[in-house]
């Protein structure tokens, strides 16, 4: 079919946000599947080799809106699953990693197309029902950014087949760009399905194949995704999805001789844990395992004097709220100077009061339940501590709820101390604290804020002033991997703003642009010489 043409792959573009307003067919055909998904409880199994798997151990789904509702049921493994996985994965390694790239690229440009296309309804509902998403925030997930990860990862794929050394005179140097030797493990976190769709995806299309562990929490929307690989033409084997405890796979995973990559989105702490681990185990390996991993993030949004509290504020309430504040990206902590902080404290409250909160199903809610008990149960003891701290004091929500869904009302926190301790920890939930300082410190207001945090994941700067973008551009140099101009601080797209920070925050390798692919092949050098000397002695031995 292509064996002797040099093919271009089709130019990515970002897929379009759909709106879903009042009578559209994509908002009636959403309501529709939102019927299907609700009326029936589904059975997940674990996908090994392309084989379901099912074990004795049955868990429950629940919306974690509507906790009282069941979606179905998955399956969970142990460690002979996982076993299981990395053998399945292992068998088929020779064909896939040998299979032509064109053909690579084409299942994957096939599921963008089944994901804006036909599963587009399907997985947007799964993700609204299993995660709690707003409509908006589904669609910007798992239909757009999902597939564009899909698009622009084949033509960023085939940028790195095209890079290749120069030759001089008689010979020709060649790069090979071969996968890793082994196999590829991703552990996926549960609030964006783009990422855990991402994950499994990106080392597969470089030709290696993958054992896929995802979140508890985001099983529902990882089955359908599941479905649609298989649906494009995905061979068995080539991802493996298991359903584990992370620490019962860590186990197996990482005293595998043939572990040979790690793609990981989940919290700084689980992240730095399982380095330590893959330190540990290290002469245990073939290869040295690639370590890709991108973590926690206390993101911030800096206000100059001359800011406007509009945009200020529009960007604080979706930057910090949208999604209940479950993104790494979420602004949660801010820095307001006071000359503005008495306008902008009155409309941020107003708004932020005005916030509707409640099921997915309802499209006038802008905000739903946070993920879980654990992360429930977490905010709401800082909020409590919140309350009675001398240094804090709450202007905005403060209330939460688990008697229907795991609801916590959006709330914000003025404190006198920039070192509070949420001002330096990762909450992810709906939580903004913010730090007024004197409008003349804006230049030390910069340090503080460098100095406060271990992240470097996404920051704001909001100024009309040239001189206060310039200074805090180059002062936060180091302080965020997506720094943003007068812009919120979340809301990431790929092709345009690649995404990921260093310091805490991982390793910055950028997932949706050709260095996150580039982690994930081995490069061999190959030098082909025409015509070989037949002399081992050089001209310059030659007697005079
Ligand atoms: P998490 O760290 O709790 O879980 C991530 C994955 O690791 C899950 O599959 C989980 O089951 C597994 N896991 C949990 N504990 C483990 C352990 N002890 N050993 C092995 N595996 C374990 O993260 P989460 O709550 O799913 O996601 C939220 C976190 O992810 C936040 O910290 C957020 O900032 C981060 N995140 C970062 C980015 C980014 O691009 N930087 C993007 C999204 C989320």
């Amino acid at each position: 079919m292509y064996q002797n043409n040099l093919v271009n792959v089709p130019k990515a573009y970002n897929e379009p946000v759909l709106e879903y307003r009042p009578g559209s067919p994509e908002r009636e055909e959403l309501k529709k599947m939102l019927k299907e998904l609700k009326s029936k409880e589904v059975e997940i199994p674990m996908v090994i080799g392309g084989k379901e798997v099912k074990t004795d151990k049955k868990i429950a789904i629940h919306p974690p809106h509507d906790l009282n509702h069941t979606l179905g049921y998955y399956y969970r493994g142990g460690e002979e699953h996982v076993r299981q996985a990395i053998d399945a994965a292992l068998s088929v390694y020779d064909k896939w990693s040998n299979m032509p790239w064109q053909h690579r690229a084409s299942i994957f440009l096939k599921i963008a197309d089944l994901i804006s296309g036909p599963y587009r309804a399907k997985l947007n509902a799964a993700t609204m029902l299993g995660q709690s998403k707003t409509v908006h925030q589904a669609e910007i997930d798992a239909a757009a950014e999902l597939a564009d990860f899909f698009r622009f990862n084949v033509e960023y794929m085939s940028q790195i087949y095209r890079e290749q050394p120069n030759s001089a005179k008689g010979m020709w140097n060649l790069m090979e760009h071969r996968p890793l030797e082994g196999f590829v493990y991703a552990l996926t976190p549960f609030n964006f399905t783009s990422i855990a769709g991402n994950l499994p995806t990106s080392p597969a299309m470089m030709g290696n194949v993958v054992v896929w562990k995802c979140s508890n929490t985001q099983v529902y929307s990882a089955s359908v995704l599941m479905e649609i690989f298989r649906e494009a033409g995905l061979p068995d084997g080539v991802i493996n999805l298991v359903f584990v405890s992370g620490p019962v796979a860590g186990k197996v995973v990482m005293t595998h001789p043939d572990f040979a990559g790690f793609h990981f989105t989940g919290s700084t702490g689980v992240f730095q844990q399982i380095w330590r681990t893959i330190g540990a185990n290290i002469e245990k390996y073939k290869t040295y395992p690639r370590i890709v991993g991108e973590t926690g993030g206390k993101d911030f949004v800096m206000v100059h004097k001359s800011a406007d509290i509009d945009e200020v504020v529009t960007a604080l309430v979706r930057g910090a709220f949208e999604y209940q504040g479950q993104k790494c990206s979420a602004a949660s902590r801010a820095y307001i100077p006071d000359n503005l902080w008495p306008e902008l404290k009155e409309k941020l409250v107003a708004q932020t009061e005005s916030i509707k909160m409640g099921d997915p199903e309802d499209f006038t809610n802008f905000m739903c339940a946070v993920i879980d008990e654990a992360s429930f149960d977490k905010l709401s003891m800082y909020i409590d501590n919140a309350k009675k701290d001398d240094v804090t004091e709450i202007i905005a929500g403060g209330t939460y709820d688990k008697s229907k869904g795991y609801f916590i009302r959006p709330t914000i926190i003025v404190t006198k101390d920039p070192h509070y301790v949420t001002m330096e920890e990762e909450l992810f939930g709906p939580v903004l604290t913010i730090y007024v300082y004197e409008a003349d410190k804006f230049e030390e207001t910069l340090e503080l804020l460098d100095n406060t945090s271990p992240y470097g994941l996404t920051g704001a700067v909001f100024a009309h002033d040239r001189y206060a973008i310039r200074l805090a551009t180059d002062k936060l140099r180091h302080a965020a991997g997506n720094f943003y101009i007068n812009d919120k601080p979340t809301g990431a797209v790929v092709g345009q703003q690649p995404f990921g920070g260093s310091r805490a925050s991982g390793t910055n390798d950028k997932a949706g642009s050709i260095l996150n692919l580039l982690r994930w092949v081995t490069p061999r050098t190959i030098k082909e010489t025409m015509v070989p000397p037949k002399d081992y002695r050089y001209p310059f031995m030659e007697a005079e």
